[in-house]
């Protein structure tokens, strides 16, 4: 026992903590998909920055190569000075210059001396067959250890024109960007020698990879290659967790408030229903029902009733409802048995009185339910009752072959079986079928509906038609005036039920009750005329 409430309580420890660590738990997982869409947004607008710069570099070369074809056809000798002219007063470019069969034949850094691309470029030109072409290259003749970019047209006529942009620009730029974002960059023109920046050796810091985003140019062949380091992601993490954890921290509190106020509750309606089984705090109390054919009360429902020693009364609905939820209703079921028995012992009630039980649907799917209605029955057995046991529409539902099987075992005990509340639960009416059934009990709901004696209740009129068909026989429950009553007992309902006829009492009351009033009829047709006076 102790062990078994040190277990319970640290379990209770484990949800509360459990509770308060979700809102973190969660906070952290977001914030960190946050953050890395952050860093993934920077890298997009840095790549594409970089990339609208490579562009209008690469439209001042085009432009450039467009002007240089001035000197088509025009020997070196004439326009070197021309061209060391153009290339001084655009600080962009390295060099430009002019081919003639495939050979440099002059340039603003060298004048008229010839030479060969693959030398000033270091490396074989590409093979492209494309009259327009442009290369990434590690370096040009005169300066071997900076990269650059080369743009090339070649003419038809062997003739040719090239600019050579300086790389430096794009490193520059790209050292800009770095100041606020720590990343590597690395530019390619044409699958040439990449143009980049910053530390290629970017390791994994514990669970955070480096974040790799590539783009290209629409425009031209250009693309680029930005990785960002774990620390850029743990800077993002570290900027939106300071907005969203102390948010996560107070739904946190509060959530844990809330699961250790409501495990007290759960726990302590355990334990309240629990003492007043063993403090005698609940009653059985009984219902009387009216037989419409004998004329007289043919039974009663038993109701449950928890009176506090300081003499509350704890309403049914309530306590009956926290006693399904927290798997207490076998227990208080089998108590309410053993008062049963003992209130009966000293009833004087004709052979097959009604005794209606209600029964909930986890006792229903309890495996000890069968043998705990026939010790019941066993127990009272001198009395001769008709056991009747009221289920809600509800408990048919969960494993309804086994169910079935089970009421069918009771009824072959002489039990019968009774639907509680119909019309309020479950729309299929399936179960009809699946079931054998002995008695429906129309709800309430129902009864209220009633307004006059001749005025027609549809929904009231067809259950009483479709049990008269399915050869069940109705009760009407709640049954609260006489204008209820004779509407119900001119439709051939055979069982009332209701404040009307008698209201739920205590053991002594009903003996009382019974003895006194309990052979008596309803007053019947000779009310008719007030009845429809009232009605009209
Ligand atoms: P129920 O089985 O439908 O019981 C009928 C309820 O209607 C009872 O409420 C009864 O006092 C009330 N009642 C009877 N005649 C009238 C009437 O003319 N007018 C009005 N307004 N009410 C009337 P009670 O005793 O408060 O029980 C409420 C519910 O609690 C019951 O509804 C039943 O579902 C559950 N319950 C009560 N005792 C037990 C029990 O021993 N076991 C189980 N499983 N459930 C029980
Ligand atoms: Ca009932
Ligand atoms: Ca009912």
């Amino acid at each position: 026992m102790v062990s078994r409430l040190k277990n319970k309580k640290d379990s209770a420890r484990l949800i509360i903590i459990i509770a308060g660590l979700l809102p973190l738990i969660i906070g952290i997982f977001f914030t960190g998909i946050d953050a890395r869409h952050t860093v993934q947004q920077q890298q997009i607008n840095a790549a594409s920055t970089l990339l609208s710069q490579a562009e209008r570099m690469s439209d001042s070369a085009w432009d450039m190569v467009t002007e240089l074809r001035q000197f088509q056809h025009q020997p070196c000798q004439k326009i070197a000075g021309q061209l060391q002219r153009i290339g001084a007063l655009n600080a962009y470019f390295r060099t430009i210059g002019k081919m003639e069969q495939g050979k440099i034949a002059c340039s603003s850094a060298f004048g008229s001396t010839p030479g060969e691309l693959k030398e000033m470029i270091m490396r074989d030109p590409p093979v492209t067959g494309k009259a327009w072409w442009s290369l990434s290259i590690a370096g040009t003749s005169g300066v071997p250890d900076r990269p650059a970019v080369i743009f090339m047209r070649q003419l038809p006529d062997g003739e040719g024109f090239w600019s050579v942009i300086d790389g430096q620009y794009l490193i520059d730029f790209m050292r800009a960007i770095s100041s606020t974002h720590l990343y590597y960059f690395r530019m390619v023109f044409s699958d040439g020698a990449p143009v980049s920046f910053g530390n290629p050796q970017i390791a994994a810091s514990g669970w955070f990879e480096p974040m790799v985003y590539q783009a290209s140019s629409s425009r031209y062949p250009i693309s680029v290659t930005l990785v960002a380091p774990p620390a850029e992601l743990i800077a993002a993490w570290r900027q939106v967790i300071f907005i969203i954890m102390p948010m996560a921290a107070i739904f946190s509190v509060v959530l844990m408030l809330l699961v250790a106020n409501w495990l007290q509750r759960r726990l302590s309606w355990r334990d309240e229903i629990r003492r007043a089984i063993t403090s005698g705090q609940f009653r059985a109390h009984y219902q009387p029902v009216y037989d419409n054919q004998l004329q007289c009360c043919s039974g009663a429902e038993v109701l449950l009733r928890w009176i506090t020693p300081d003499g509350n009364v704890v309403r049914p609905d309530i306590f009956i409802g926290a006693a399904e939820a927290e798997g207490m209703i076998v227990p208080l079921t089998r108590h309410l048995l053993d008062l049963v028995v003992k209130d009966v012992q000293s009833w004087q009630v004709a052979p097959r009185f009604h005794l209606a039980i209600n029964v909930a649907a986890d006792h229903l799917q309890h495996p000890e339910f069968v043998s705990d209605m026939l010790h019941f029955a066993e127990r009272v057995k001198h009395k001769q009752f008709l056991i009747t046991l009221e289920l809600t529409e509800r408990s048919l539902i969960r494993e309804g072959h086994e169910v079935a099987r089970k009421l069918d075992r009771l009824r072959g005990y002489g039990m019968k079986v009774a639907i509680d509340d119909f019309g309020t639960g479950h729309c299929s009416l399936s179960y009809l079928q699946t079931f054998t059934l002995d008695y429906l009990k129309i709800d309430r709901g129902f009864i209220n509906a009633i307004e006059s004696l001749e005025g027609r209740t549809p929904v009231l009129d067809a259950i009483i038609q479709l049990s008269h068909q399915l050869e069940l026989k109705v009760l009407g429950e709640g049954v609260e005036n006489a204008l209820q009553f004779h509407y119900l007992q001119r439709r051939g309902v055979v069982y009332i039920q209701g404040y009307y006829y008698a209201r739920p009492m205590g053991n002594a009351a009903l003996i009382a009750w019974l003895t006194e009033q309990g052979m008596q009829p309803v007053e019947d047709a000779s009310t008719l005329q007030t009845l429809q006076e009232i009605s009209a």
